[in-house]
Parts: C-alpha cells; structure tokens; sequence
C-alpha cells in the first residue's frame, strides 16, 4: 500500500487540473462542491460553484436564505433535492454547531444529506482525516486495480471497494490521496479508452497485468429507462409585455420543491390537459391541440410531453400557485424541463 499511495501523491502532485475548489480546505466550500459535483460533470459545477459561493459565501448566508433563492443559483444543474438536502444540512451546522462544519465524522454523517461519500470527502480534505471515499470514478479505478470482477452496487462489492479504499487512506495526506483516485478515474483510468501507458500505478494493477481493463467495472444489469407520457399546460394572463404565467409547485411532482407548468399524466381518454388546469386550480381558455409535442429524458425516466397553451387564465395566487412575469421568472428556481416546456409553447419569448 505504501507504494501505491506514494505513486499516487506524486502523480497527483503534478498532474492534478487546477479546480476552484482545490484551492481551498474550507469545508463548506468542499461540501458544496461535492454535493454540485454527485452526477454532474466538472466543466458544467464550476461556474455554478463561482456563483453559488459569490452569493452564498458562508454557512450563515445560506442558512438565512429561502429555498426560491438557493434554487434559483441550482437552476440547470438538475438533481434539485440535492440543492434543498444541502440548504437543510447547513441550517443545522448553523443551529447546531455555530456555522462550522463539525470535525467529528459521526457528527457530520448526521447531517441531512451528507452520506459515506461526502462525509469522508470533506473529513479528508477539509479536516486531513483519512477517512475514505468511493464514488464512480474511484469504484472504476479500484475495480480495475484491484481485479474487483463482482457487479458493483452489490452489497458484497460496495463493502469490498470500501475496505480497498479505506486500507489505501491512512497516512500522510489523506485528502490528496483521495481526489488522487477520483482524478485518475477523471482523466487516466476513464470508462472509454483508459491510458494505461499514462498511469502511474500499471505496474500495481490487477486488470492491466492480466489483459481485462475493458470488463472492469462490472455493470450489474439495468432495465432500459421506462417511458412516462404527460400533459403539461402552459397558462398565460395578459397580453404582450404584460403577459405573465401561472406556475405550481408541490412536493409530490417530478421536480419536488421547484415551480413548474401544470402537468398531469396522460391517460389516452382526452381532457387530460383540462385535468391539469383543475387540479391545478386555474381556469382558463384552453387550445383544442397541442402547441408541440416535446421528448425529455432524466436519468431513470424518459417524459414524452404535449404540451398545451391556455390564455386569459384566473387563479388565486398561494404557496404553490403563483403568476410570474418574465422579471420574476429569473428571480426563482425551475428545472430544465420547464424552461424547454416554457419555450415550446412560446419560443418568441422563453429560451430553453
Ligand atoms: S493501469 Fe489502466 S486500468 Fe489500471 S488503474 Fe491504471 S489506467 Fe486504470
């Protein structure tokens, strides 16, 4: 192990890219960066961790923000209940332990949604704790390396790689020796076309000595994303540069928390777009067919959507239904989905 770790630091130390956030051992700003970085690709996180940061440069500043304004600095970067678990668990860092984010790994795993993984990356970051961490990059570098052939996201796999990871941690430097796995699955060990020829720990590794890198990791087998088809109803009141549109939000929607365009599921039997409006609570006058039809895939779903216009829409403005203009539209948070939604029922005026 000793060798290993000591390839790694050293090949770390000159080939790390320089990332904005490891220019800091602030926890927070740790925290945020890998809460932003869990399913999103580093060149999309970092303008976004600029702006979030700008705004929200300590625990205090976000903790006393409302959710409208922590999602509208998460706007496009998707996976929005990871933006609303971070906002929860500052507010407890706050509460709790004064604005500082606790150095005990235990205190910190309590926290709303921090798990192994976040935890064990600011611990050993931030804190120099060597405390281990296995996300999708490090998993393919650990399989590989280690010859790891069982499906990963079995219970006997993930257990092993943490073993791995955590015998490989202790010692010096603990927090470089983890973003050292994580920045060689990145940029070497990577899914396609891994350059072994590049890679400062070949001579160690199981897969590359016994000819099978490309069967490493093993995938556990997958069901193809099912398709979900919905109505969704773009509302409007007004004309022209008054015109504004209605939007709701509830925690039971795909987008929980974030507001979006009415929307129901579409059962075959026609008026589900009036179904909509009514549940809603809008009344409006509704186009007999559809403005567009839009396709739009999550990670485990795949929406095919017709979306309707509806005009000289009346609603009572409440917590979850609320008439934006333009201006007040850039002041909240809506997902991707909505602003293509927003733009295929009116693309003179929204942009998707
Ligand atoms: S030798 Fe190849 S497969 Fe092994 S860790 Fe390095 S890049 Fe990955």
């Amino acid at each position: 192990m000793a060798g290993l770790r000591h390839e790694l630091l050293r090949w770390y130390d000159q080939a790390a890219r320089d990332l904005p956030w490891r220019r800091t051992r602030d926890p927070y700003a740790i925290w945020v960066s890998e809460v932003m970085l869990q399913q999103t690709r580093v060149e999309t996180v970092i303008p976004y961790y600029e702006r979030f940061l700008k705004r929200f440069p300590t625990p205090a500043t976000l903790a006393a923000a409302d959710e409208d304004a922590v999602l509208s600095h998460w706007s496009g970067l998707g996976y929005y209940r990871r933006a609303r678990l971070l906002h929860a668990g500052v507010r407890e860092v706050v509460e709790r332990y004064g604005g500082r984010v606790p150095e005990s790994a235990e205190d910190r795993r309590a926290l709303p949604g921090v798990g192994r993984y976040t935890a064990g990356a600011i611990g050993s970051i931030a804190f120099d704790k060597p405390e281990p961490v296995v996300d999708g990059n490090v998993t393919r570098v650990l399989a590989r390396l280690f010859g790891i052939d069982t499906p990963v996201g079995t219970a006997a796999t993930t257990q092993r790689l943490w073993d791995e990871a955590a015998r490989l941690v202790p010692g010096e430097r603990p927090g470089a020796l983890n973003q050292a796995l994580m920045e060689l699955g990145a940029t070497v060990c990577t899914a396609q076309s891994p350059r072994c020829g590049a890679c400062p720990v070949a001579a160690d590794c199981v897969a590359h000595r016994r000819g099978v890198v490309d069967a490493l990791p093993v995938a556990r087998a997958r069901k193809a994303p099912g398709a979900i088809a919905l109505v969704a109803v773009v509302a409007t009141s007004g004309k022209g540069r008054h015109r504004s549109v209605w939007l709701v939000r509830s925690e039971a929607r795909l987008f929980g928390g974030l507001w979006g365009v009415p929307m129901v599921q579409r059962n075959g039997c026609g008026g589900d777009a009036r179904a909509a409006l009514r549940e809603a609570g809008i009344s409006a006058r509704l186009a007999p067919e559809p403005a567009a039809r839009v396709e739009h895939v999550l990670t485990h779903r795949r929406l095919r959507l017709e979306v309707f216009r509806a005009t000289a829409a009346r609603a009572e403005e409440s917590d979850t239904r609320r008439c934006f203009t333009d201006a007040a539209l850039e002041e909240v948070g809506v997902s991707t989905l909505t602003r293509r939604l927003l733009a295929a029922a009116s693309p003179s005026r929204y942009t998707a």
